[in-house]
Order: structure tokens, then C-alpha cells, then sequence
């Protein structure tokens, strides 16, 4: 299967190449992080057509706050607040034969470019320098959008019939946290298994840690510093508190150790308080993003430890034993684990070195994705693999190898075959 494929590839080669240039011609940058909104449209435009015009029913999927809140509700996912005017998924079904089916998922939105005069091209006007597509999204992630499609495509253009049911969905919002994916999913969007299509640097990623980010307000009482012992300095309580979530992070540290992944770790990343170095500050808030290995600790039991941690040191101050701090979570997602010895993991391994003629590796990302969406909410087995370099994304000059691109649109196409030779 694989010779007769590489061949059709060979002669489809440049339509191929042309599809890929059209997507990311199109600017479909989401706005302040999905919030204010995004340009999506322009590019599940030309995505629709092309999916129809392969025999695929296509359906435009719109996500609305309802489903985003019952994310959040049921399985702690979910961004609310969102702009989804003209924002929606695709979701392209191809009817197959009685084998197991296949979901892909790649993300149609791109981060804004940024300072325009960094890139050396314009980053909507795609080219091929050294033998590598430049525009902002190939890596992250059309190349590997379009190479799912284009690997249903391959199998069509060979003549080969597809094994099984294959289900493409294109979603929105995705750099805004994954609540394109997760509406689909709670519409009830489902397959025997799921291939993301982010950039994995050559490698089959099984795993990716949980995490969340909190917000601590402390209050203290306000002074002029002569007469500190009459006020109440709220950044020694907020430091003080900071000290426990160190103490945490240390245990952690000491108890959690995953095999492909780094240990659990806290960072303060922003510290807000005072007007001036005389002055008692009555006031501090502080920010902190933790990371936790999956399958080792459990999404709500970190956040329960974090606030033990916070209020139990609160009890051992007077002052804060009356006036505990405020705690919020302003974003989150849980983690990612793919069981390594599952078919899935072995078949994409496999099918990646059959079009490559090259080793992929089995291994864990330090960056989340909705790869966990797909395999917490979906319970679906699934897997991250796909065209380009997790270091390229969200930077200027995004570039993925053309060779890369077509050598993905094959392993797609033989995991399709391989994966739907069961039922
Ligand atoms: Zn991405």
C-alpha cells in the first residue's frame, strides 16, 4: 500500500502543495485570545469546499455559552466569555467500509502575527524558501489540518477505498483554550479513535501535563511605614502564603514522578501591591501557574491541596485567620495520558515510519493541546502527531519542511488503512 500511495503522491505533488498555500493565505488569527472574537471563517471557507467537494457531508458546528459552561460545570474545561460571531467548526464525515473508524482534529485558527516587521515575509502571503512553506499557522497547525484532509484525499485519488468511517473536524477557538473541540464533543462528536494533528518534532506524543492558573487577593491595613506595627502589610501576608505554595510545590516534587514527564512545578509569575515604599500596603495580589503530571494526581485534588495549603497557613495568622485571602481559578485544563501499549499508539508509530523511513518516538509534551479533550471528555484513544516543530509555533517565521507536509499526508493515509483493517 505504501509504494502505490507514494506514487500518487508523487503526481499529486503540487496540488497538494497548492491546497496547503490557499489555507494559509487566509488569515484566521483569533483577537484577544478567542475573547474579542476571530477570523476563522476565512479559512473553513476554502476547508468546506474542498471537503465537499471529496464527497464528505459537511456541517457547520456553532458553539454557543450553554455548551461552554456545561464543559466547565461537568468536566472543569472550558473558557467562557468567548465572541463567536461567524466562528464555528467543520465537521466533515467520509463513509467507509465496516472498519474502525478515525477522528482528526486540527485547529483552523492562528495566533496574530505580531510585530510585522520581525517576519521576513508577510505572514498571510505564504512561500517556499529552502524547501520550507513560511506563513504564521503552518506549523501551528494548517500544515497538519490540511494533511489530514488531503490524507482521505490520497486514499481517493489511489483509487482505495476507506477501511472505515473517517470524521474531519476543523475547529475555531482553539488558541483561545479548546472550546471548538470541547463543543464537539459535548454534541457528542465520537470515533473508535483521534489523531491531533499538532507539530510533534517527529515523535507519537502519548502524554501532556494538567494545569491552572490562580489568582490570590490579600488585604492588609494601609499606613504611613513609621508606624508600621499599627497597619497590616499585605505583601508579608501574601509572602507568607507564597512560602506554603513552595512547601507544596516541594512536596510534589518529592511524591510525583512520571516517566516521560518533568515533576509537578508552581510559578509565581505576577506580584501586584503598594503605591510606594513608605506606605503599608493594604493590598496584594498575586498570580501562579502550576503544572501536574496526569494520572498521578487528580484535577480536583490539586486544586483542593492548593487551598488547604493556602488556608491552612492562613489560620496560623491573626490577621489572616479573619481576613483569609480571596482564591480564583481564571483558566484551566486537565492533563493528557495515552496508554503506550494501546493499538492506536502502535499503528501511528508505525505508519509515520512507513512514510518517512525514519524513527518516531513515543513521548510526552511539556505543552497542553486538545488532544486531553479528546481522550477525557471523548474517551477516545488518541494520539499527537503531526507536521513541523512545537518550537516554531507562536513565533515569526513559522516554517514547516514541504517534504515534511507530503510525507504526513501519507502517514495519515496509512494510519487510515492500517487502523480500519479491524472492525
Ligand atoms: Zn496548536
Amino acid at each position: 500500500m505504501r509504494d502505490k500511495l507514494r506514487v500518487v503522491l508523487e503526481n499529486k505533488k503540487e496540488e497538494y502543495i497548492n491546497h496547503l498555500l490557499e489555507l494559509l493565505s487566509r488569515d484566521t488569527q483569533v483577537i484577544g485570545h478567542g475573547i474579542e472574537g476571530g477570523r476563522e471563517k476565512n479559512g473553513q471557507d476554502y476547508l468546506e469546499q474542498v471537503m465537499e467537494s471529496m464527497g464528505a457531508n459537511v456541517v457547520r458546528e456553532h458553539i454557543t455559552e450553554e455548551l461552554v459552561q456545561r464543559g466547565i460545570e461537568t468536566y472543569s474545561e472550558g473558557n467562557p466569555g468567548h465572541n463567536y460571531d461567524d466562528r464555528y467548526n467543520l465537521v466533515a464525515d467520509f463513509k467507509g467500509g465496516g472498519g474502525r473508524s478515525l477522528m482528526f482534529n486540527g485547529h483552523v485558527d492562528v495566533m496574530p502575527p505580531g510585530d510585522l516587521s520581525l517576519w521576513d515575509s508577510d505572514p498571510f502571503k505564504p512561500e517556499i524558501r529552502d524547501g520550507k512553506f513560511y506563513a504564521r499557522g503552518v506549523a501551528d497547525m494548517k500544515a497538519g489540518l490540511m494533511a489530514s484532509v488531503l490524507g482521505v484525499k490520497l486514499l481517493q485519488d489511489a483509487g482505495v477505498e476507506l477501511p472505515g468511517d473517517v470524521t474531519l473536524l476543523s475547529v475555531v477557538d482553539e488558541e483561545g483554550g479548546g472550546n471548538g473541540t470541547l463543543a464537539s464533543l459535548l454534541n457528542g462528536r465520537r470515533a473508535d479513535a483521534a489523531v491531533v494533528c499538532e507539530p510533534t518534532n517527529k515523535n507519537v506524543i502519548v502524554a501532556h501535563m494538567g494545569f491552572l492558573f490562580f489568582e490570590v487577593n490579600v488585604t492588609g491595613i494601609s499606613l504611613h511605614s513609621s508606624s508600621k506595627w499599627d497597619g497590616v502589610n499585605a505583601i508579608e501576608k501574601a509572602m507568607f502564603l507564597i512560602d506554603a505554595l513552595h512547601q507544596l510545590e516541594n512536596r510534589w516534587m518529592m511524591i510525583y514522578r512520571h516517566q516521560m514527564l518533568p515533576p509537578p512545578t508552581l510559578n509565581i509569575g505576577v506580584i501586584e501591591g503598594g503605591t510606594a515604599g513608605n506606605d503599608v500596603p493594604n493590598h496584594c495580589t498575586f498570580k501562579f501557574c502550576l503544572h501536574y503530571v496526569p494520572s498521578l494526581m487528580e484535577h480536583q485534588d490539586v486544586i483542593d491541596e492548593v487551598q488547604d495549603a493556602l488556608l491552612l497557613r492562613s489560620r496560623g495568622d491573626k490577621w489572616l485567620r479573619d481576613n483569609p485571602p480571596t482564591i480564583s481559578i481564571y483558566q484551566q485544563g486537565l492533563g493528557f495520558e495515552q496508554e503506550v501499549d494501546h493499538e492506536l499508539v502502535t499503528l501511528a508509530k508505525a505508519s509515520a515510519e512507513q512514510a518517512f523511513n525514519e524513527e518516531f518516538v513515543v513521548a510526552a509534551s511539556p505543552a497542553a493541546n486538545d488532544a486531553r479533550l479528546m481522550k477525557n471528555i471523548g474517551q477516545m484513544p488518541t494520539i499527537v502527531c503531526g507536521p513541523g516543530r512545537m518550537e516554531d509555533c507562536h513565533t515569526v517565521n513559522e516554517s514547516v519542511p514541504v517534504a515534511e507536509y507530503l510525507d504526513f499526508i501519507l502517514a495519515y493515509a496509512l494510519l487510515i488503512w492500517n487502523w480500519g483493517q479491524r472492525s
